[in-house]
């Protein structure tokens, strides 16, 4: 069977040690193995998020590695292994990054990314899709939309699933002004044109000028680009809303103190403030008067749901969101990428495409 097939092996990106360098180097093949789908990976995201799964920042036990990282990514079926329904080689797919039991109560009524029997993460818990092809569990395949090409499939799974997300937990609608602190990520600019997809007036908050330019470069007029450095954010806040009465929504995708606390002193009365960070060292903790005094509402949003990734790819592929790519790179470029990241260089979304 095996001396049949044209390829023995791939290369990919592999990590041997949570806080390592990652190498490009060529390995077997994987074979995918009962209720498993093999993907040939057409395009992965390379992101912050893998950066903290390097870093050992979603889990750090050493029997996890050596590791193939990236989770963002979608990619054509090229073999299913036994007891796969419904997929088939050619479906052209993309992937959810929980690896969650599909039996729990959670699972059950589609908060998948409530599962209380988590088995942790695609990319972390297994080997990603920083790879040629990638072995993907059945059950975490979603079919990607024939208008929705693979680079948006890749910020469907996480660049737009997220914000939708957000934008139920927080109820966003044309009512509100929504801060988006890290706004030129690849969440906060598609956060930022989902909201004023949704009528709201957007504040889109980075620390500089490259990165407000390309802000403004990419979104729309319901969109304004804020400088979130220095003293006065909170004034510049007021002063950017109607009747000064600073935005009902904050949705923090960077995690810095200082300019959360601003953003928290100028929330408008009702308003939400959406936390998507996991930083393991920062506490926020308001008076428990402040939430009074405004009826403010802290709240966390972790990941998406299934379903919002399907729609994710929906709004991508038909054009009522426009997916953001800034660089297209190969394999061999990751680890130079992964060096960017952690230098706080990047923004927008980088795709590989092996
Ligand atoms: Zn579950």
């Amino acid at each position: 069977m095996s001396q049949e097939r044209e390829r023995f092996d791939m290369e990919a990106c592999v990590l041997e040690e949570w806080g390592g360098q990652l190498t490009v180097e060529t390995v077997p093949d994987p074979e995918p193995g009962p209720e498993e789908v093999r993907v040939d990976v057409r395009a992965c995201g390379v992101t912050r998020t893998i950066e903290n799964a390097i870093q050992g920042g979603l889990a750090d036990d050493p029997a996890l590695t050596p590791r193939i990282p990236g989770h963002e990514f979608a990619g054509v079926v090229d073999a299913v292994g036994e007891n796969v329904e419904g997929i088939r080689p050619g479906d052209r797919v993309m992937t959810y990054f929980y690896l969650t039991c599909g039996e729990c109560d959670a699972c059950r009524r589609g908060e998948t990314n409530q599962c209380t029997n988590f088995g942790g993460w695609y990319g972390v818990h297994c080997d990603g899709a920083y790879a040629e092809r990638a072995v993907v569990p059945a059950s975490n395949v979603l079919p990607l939309p024939d208008g929705t090409s693979f680079a948006a499939g890749v910020i469907a799974t996480d660049g737009l699933a997220t914000p939708l997300h957000v934008c139920r937990r927080a109820s966003v609608t044309d009512a509100d002004t929504v801060l988006v602190i890290g706004a030129a990520g690849r969440i906060g600019i598609h956060l930022s044109q989902l909201a004023a997809l949704r009528g709201a007036q957007v504040l889109a908050a980075d620390v500089d000028d490259e990165r407000l330019e390309f802000v403004d470069s990419v979104t729309g007029s319901a969109v304004e680009p804020i400088d979130a450095r220095g003293d006065g954010f909170a004034d510049r806040l007021r002063e950017a809303t109607p009747h000064g009465d600073g935005p009902t929504v904050v949705v923090d995708t960077v995690g810095d103190l200082e300019t959360l606390r601003a953003a928290w002193e100028a929330l408008g009365m009702g308003g939400r403030v959406v936390s998507l960070t996991t930083h393991h060292d920062r506490a926020f903790a308001p008076l428990l008067k402040e939430f009074v005094v405004k009826e403010a509402t802290l709240l966390g949003s972790r990941h998406a749901t299934k379903d919002e990734v399907v729609r994710a790819a929906r709004l991508l592929g038909d054009g009522r969101i426009e997916p953001i790519v800034t660089d297209r790179v190969g394999l061999a470029d990751v680890p130079a990428v992964h060096e960017r990241i952690r230098s706080g260089e990047t923004f927008g979304t980088i795709v590989l495409e092996p």
